[in-house]
């Protein structure tokens, strides 16, 4: 019996048979090779009954347990302990009951569509998140964005980075992007844009797909600084999702003291697993950090390819042991 486990017949009882359960389907299992080994064999035939009768035993336990289980209405050493030892370095009891809980959050139907609590970058319909920077007349202005939208998606247009109006530091980003069907061009020509994370740190955004070019620089590369760990690419024109956990580097003044680091998958693969930043994006040259804000926007690269952008959401990353709402 567990510590605080209540105490109580009907919890003893339905254990025990449990517990017998699990030795009978252990020993089933034992009898099943026995038996495979003698296959065709008397010997044979008698190990198959047993472990028939068997498993009825142990499958009537296994539902006598559950029923039992039910009935044991919760009290209040269910919802956790204080006369546990306090964890290493925290200010709780091991199962301290009142520790906060995480918030409840409603999955997508599909595994791509936004949970609850993501803000929505993008759902199909317009760019109304997101912003650009003005050109002639206006230079140095914020302006609405320019990139088309059509059918559920939108696409670069040629004339500047997109950049969202929130800003974040700590992310949860899902994007997906398609490269140009007409393939056109070659190496960092074909296909190139990019997620920009707080306007500076690039997952690469290119055409993968049988597209010779420098490992740091394909698609999936922290740019210019870690190569992917695999090429899941897609062929042009089918659609490719990024799942990107980002977390933000901290600065003292103009000093960095904490660096970001990078876990990327790219249609369900590992291409970053807590990679550590060696600073903002930056061609030819070792990148470098400068000091920024705690949260800056989120940006994806114009780089004069019609690379299609649809399903952007993001989620700013909690910290552990946040008081609930
Ligand atoms: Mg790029």
């Amino acid at each position: 019996m567990t510590a605080g486990r209540q105490e109580g017949a009907g919890c003893d009882r339905a254990e025990t048979l449990a517990e017998g359960a699990r030795h009978m389907l252990y020993d089933s299992a034992i009898a099943g090779k026995v038996a495979s080994h003698y296959a065709g064999s008397r010997l044979a035939m008698i190990l198959r009954n047993g472990i028939r009768l068997s498993f009825g035993i142990a499958a009537g336990a296994l539902l006598l347990w559950t029923a039992a289980a039910q009935q044991q209405s919760a009290k209040p050493g269910d919802l956790g302990f204080t006369d546990t030892p306090i964890l290493p370095g925290l200010k709780w009891h091991v199962h301290d009951p009142d520790r906060p809980h995480p918030p409840v959050v409603t999955p997508g139907a599909t595994p791509y569509a936004p949970p609850s609590d993501a803000t929505v970058l993008f759902d199909g319909k317009d760019l109304s998140k997101w912003a650009q920077m003005g050109k002639g007349a206006d230079a140095n202005k914020v302006i609405a964005p320019t990139w088309p939208v059509k059918d559920g998606y939108f696409e670069c247009a040629g004339n500047g980075d997109l950049m969202t109006r929130e800003k974040f530091g700590n992310i949860q980003l899902h994007v997906e992007w398609s490269e140009p069907a007409d393939v056109k061009g070659t190496s960092q020509g074909r296909g190139n844009s990019g997620i920009l994370i707080m306007g500076r740190y690039e997952i690469q955004v290119l055409d993968a797909y049988k597209n010779p070019t420098y490992a740091d620089g394909q698609a999936g590369a922290i740019y210019g600084q870690w190569p992917p760990l695999a090429n899941p690419a897609r062929p042009a024109g089918q659609w490719q999702a990024y799942d990107i956990v980002f977390e933000a580097p901290k600065f003292d003044g103009e000093k960095l003291v904490k660096p970001a680091y990078q876990t990327v998958f790219m249609n369900n693969v590992l291409m970053h697993n807590h990679k550590e930043v060696m600073g903002a994006m930056v061609y030819r040259k070792v990148a470098t950090y400068s000091a920024h804000g705690a949260e800056e926007p989120l940006a994806l690269q114009d780089h004069h390819n019609p690379v299609r952008y649809r399903n952007i959401w993001v989620r700013r990353v909690r910290n552990y042991d946040e008081p609930e709402k």
